[in-house]
C-alpha cells in the first residue's frame, strides 16, 4: 500500500461508517473510528493523523513505543489492543490512553498500580471470548467477566468502560450479527457495574455487521493501511 492512497482509503472508511450507521438510524458520531496502524510506519500515521483522525490503535508493545515516542507532538489517542503479558504493563500504563484487552485480574492490577500519577485514569475495555474458542485470549464466561469487571471497577487508576470482542471470522453477514448480537448482550448481565456502555467490536471485514449490533468502537487496519506482510 503506498502512502498516497492513504486519504482516499481513511475516506471510504468513513463513507462505510456513516452509511451503516445510517442503516440502523445511529448517529455517525455514535461510532469511534480506530486506525489500527500495527506494523505500519510512523509516516503512514501522519498522513492518516492529516486527515482528522486522532485515535489510533496498536499491538505490540515496543513497537507502539517507539511510534508514540516519534509521535509524541501530535495530539493522538492510543489504544492498545494487542494480548499484554505482565511484564510489559508498565510501559503500556505509561505510554498509553486506553487498553482493549484486559482479561485478567493480575493485568489489571499492575495496570493500575503502574498507572503514573500526573495521567488519567486508563481506559479500560475487557476482551471477551463467550463462548470459548480454544486459541484466542479474553475471559470465557459470564461469570468470569462479572468477576473481573468489579475487581477492575475498585480500581482507581483504572476507568471501566466497556468490552472489547474478536469473535470467529465468517464472511456470512447474518452470522457477523448473530455473534455481534450475542457480544452486545454481555452489557445486560445484571450486576455488571454502571458506565460499562463501550462496545469495541468490528473490523476491516465485518464493520458494518458491528455497527449493526451497537458497536461504539470500530478498530480498523487493513482497510486503512492496508495488508499486513509480518
Ligand atoms: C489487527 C487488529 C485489528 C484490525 O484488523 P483488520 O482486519 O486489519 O481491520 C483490530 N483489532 C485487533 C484486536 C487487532 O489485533
Amino acid at each position: 500500500m503506498s502512502i498516497s492512497n492513504l486519504h482516499q482509503n481513511i475516506s471510504q472508511i468513513r463513507s462505510r461508517l456513516s452509511e451503516a450507521a445510517d442503516r440502523v438510524q445511529r448517529s455517525r458520531d455514535s461510532v469511534k473510528l480506530i486506525a489500527v496502524s500495527k506494523t505500519k510506519p510512523v509516516a503512514a500515521i501522519k498522513r492518516v493523523y492529516e486527515t482528522g483522525q486522532r485515535d489510533f490503535g496498536e499491538n505490540y508493545v515496543a513497537e507502539a513505543i517507539d511510534k508514540i515516542t516519534a509521535c509524541e507532538s501530535l495530539d493522538i489517542c492510543w489504544h492498545f489492543l494487542g494480548p499484554l503479558q505482565s511484564n510489559k504493563t508498565r510501559l503500556v500504563a505509561a505510554h498509553f490512553d486506553w487498553i482493549h484487552s484486559v482479561d485478567r485480574i493480575k493485568v489489571a492490577q499492575r495496570l493500575n498500580d503502574q498507572r503514573p500519577a500526573t495521567l488519567p485514569p486508563l481506559n479500560v475495555c475487557l476482551q471477551v471470548n463467550i463462548p470459548a474458542e480454544a486459541t484466542k485470549s479474553g475471559v470465557s464466561s459470564e461469570t468470569a467477566l462479572l468477576e473481573l469487571a468489579l475487581a477492575v471497577d475498585k480500581m482507581d487508576r483504572l476507568k471501566l468502560r466497556g468490552i472489547m470482542a474478536i469473535p470467529a471470522p465468517t464472511k456470512d453477514p447474518l452470522e457477523q450479527r448473530e455473534q455481534f448480537n450475542r457480544i452486545a448482550g454481555l452489557l445486560n448481565i445484571p450486576g455488571l457495574p454502571a458506565g460499562m456502555t463501550e462496545l469495541s467490536m468490528g473490523m476491516s471485514s465485518d464493520m458494518e455487521a458491528a455497527i449493526a449490533e451497537g458497536a461504539t468502537m470500530v478498530r480498523i487496519g487493513t482497510d486503512i493501511f492496508g495488508a499486513r506482510y509480518t
